[in-house]
């Protein structure tokens, strides 16, 4: 077992396991989970865990989940891959059924969130093109995170995800989030803007929901202006909010939609739907994927979509939401470093008043909870939708030990529950 970090360590030197044979991207935890089930996790040693990320929004279904699992096994002993030169069944039944949901009209199946954003992006460009636009601008906002891609970079605000990969793909001018005023005068002196791309909450910029006011003004400066509105629902989308995607909580049609991570509970996908004008830009050779909608992973869509409809998951996830957001309120009511408690459905976040990357290890040592740590302070939950009430009570019950201040802890051991450490 590796020893817990020193509390008083800064995260720059807590112990990080890198393997030489891997490329720097991460700045890894040295723990490796062999095993899970739901919302448990194993790591190699045989110790337990409480995930509270999913995988980042992405294993909403938990760990070896069964169905998914058998499908993934019979699909596997049938047609993993035959390419997009012939029709794909799954695929087919995939996109109906998310069109369905999502009331959009034609779908794009690709790999990643980063890829659905891209596909949306394209569409944008036709889009404009065919207006006669030949210098389209994008309308992206401050804090918004789209992807690693260079386009999606690019359309990312946040200069930390940009630095170091100038120049910037042109074509992108951001307003502050959730501001209708700011985004009517970029409008208003903005030549070329063709396209407007916002989440409805920004997940990685730190858990900020957009007001309904707010997505709905922009439906309606999107059909002033002939601009189509795009919404990143990489993250939302899926139930993750309590709806089936984020911009329903505001009961307005986007024009285009991606999806990715949720879609899959684990397996690959992203998929770019659209509906109306946009649903018919893409002629054949214009954009294309590889591995994209293939058998085995749209297959995988398919059982998600079963099982979250069967189980209305949707609708769990907003009624385990406001469990988890009125338990951190309540016990962390009064707390001296907690600025702000946010979240919409089950996407928390807790902001402190100080940088905290150090509290993920400690989560992990200390609690055995997995957590996140977003825009340097504040710290992010997204627990899968199938947790029980019991799992949402202990992970509130865990992070508030997390965030007992040092002098309390020092100070008598006043940690709000027993010690969840195993016996070493
Ligand atoms: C994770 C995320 C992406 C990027 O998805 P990848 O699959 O990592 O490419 C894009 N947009 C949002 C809102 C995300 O949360």
């Amino acid at each position: 077992m590796n020893a817990p970090a020193s509390p008083d360590s800064p995260a720059s030197a807590s112990p990080c396991a890198a393997s030489p044979y891997l490329m720097h991207t991460y700045a890894r935890r040295p723990v490796s989970f062999s095993r899970g089930l739901g919302a448990r996790l194993w790591d190699t040693q045989g110790v337990e865990y409480l995930d509270a990320i999913s995988g980042v929004a992405v294993t909403n279904l938990g760990h070896a989940h069964p169905e998914i699992a058998a499908a993934i096994a019979d699909q596997a002993g049938q047609l993993l891959h035959t390419s997009n030169l012939f029709r794909i069944e799954w695929q087919e039944r995939l996109g109906q059924r998310l069109c369905a949901l999502s009331g959009m009209k034609r779908a794009f199946f690709c790999n990643s969130g980063a890829e659905a954003n891209e596909a949306a992006l394209k569409l944008a460009r036709l889009h404009a093109h065919a207006r006669g636009v030949a210098q389209p601008q994008v309308l992206v906002m401050e804090n918004s995170f789209h992807g690693r891609t260079l386009a999606t970079l690019a359309a990312t605000g946040n200069p930390a995800v940009q630095r170091g990969f100038e120049p910037l793909m042109p074509g992108f001018v951001r307003a502050p989030y959730d501001d209708i005023a700011a985004v009517r005068e970029l409008a208003e002196r903005t030549p070329g803007i063709v396209a407007l791309l916002v989440e409805p909450v920004q997940g990685e910029g730190g858990v900020h929901a957009a007001s309904a006011a707010y997505l709905r003004a922009l439906r309606q400066l999107c059909d002033e202006r002939d601009w189509l509105l795009m919404i990143d629902e990489v993250q939302t989308g899926m139930g993750r909010t309590g709806a089936w995607f984020g911009y329903q909580h505001a009961g307005i049609a986007p024009d285009v939609v991606t999806l990715a991570k949720g879609l899959g509970n684990g397996f690959p996908i992203g998929a770019c739907l659209a509906r109306g004008r946009a649903a018919g830009l893409f002629s054949p050779g214009q954009h294309a994927s590889t591995f994209g909608g293939n058998p085995l992973a749209c297959r995988v869509g398919c059982t998600v979509l079963d099982v979250m409809e069967r189980e209305r998951t949707p609708e769990r996830a907003a009624a385990l939401g406001q469990r988890l957001l009125a338990g951190l309120r309540e016990t962390l009511h009064g707390h001296p470093d907690v600025v702000a408690i946010r979240g919409l459905g089950l996407m928390a976040g807790i902001e402190l008043n100080r940088r905290c990357g150090e509290l993920v290890g400690r989560a992990l040592d200390e609690q055995r909870l997995l957590i996140t740590v977003t825009r340097d302070s504040t710290v992010r939950l997204l627990p899968p939708l199938i947790c029980d009430e019991g799992q949402i009570d202990d992970i509130v019950a865990r992070v508030a030990r997390l965030l007992v201040p040092r002098a309390a802890v020092s100070g008598g051991g006043r940690a709000g529950g027993p010690d969840p450490r195993p016996p070493s």
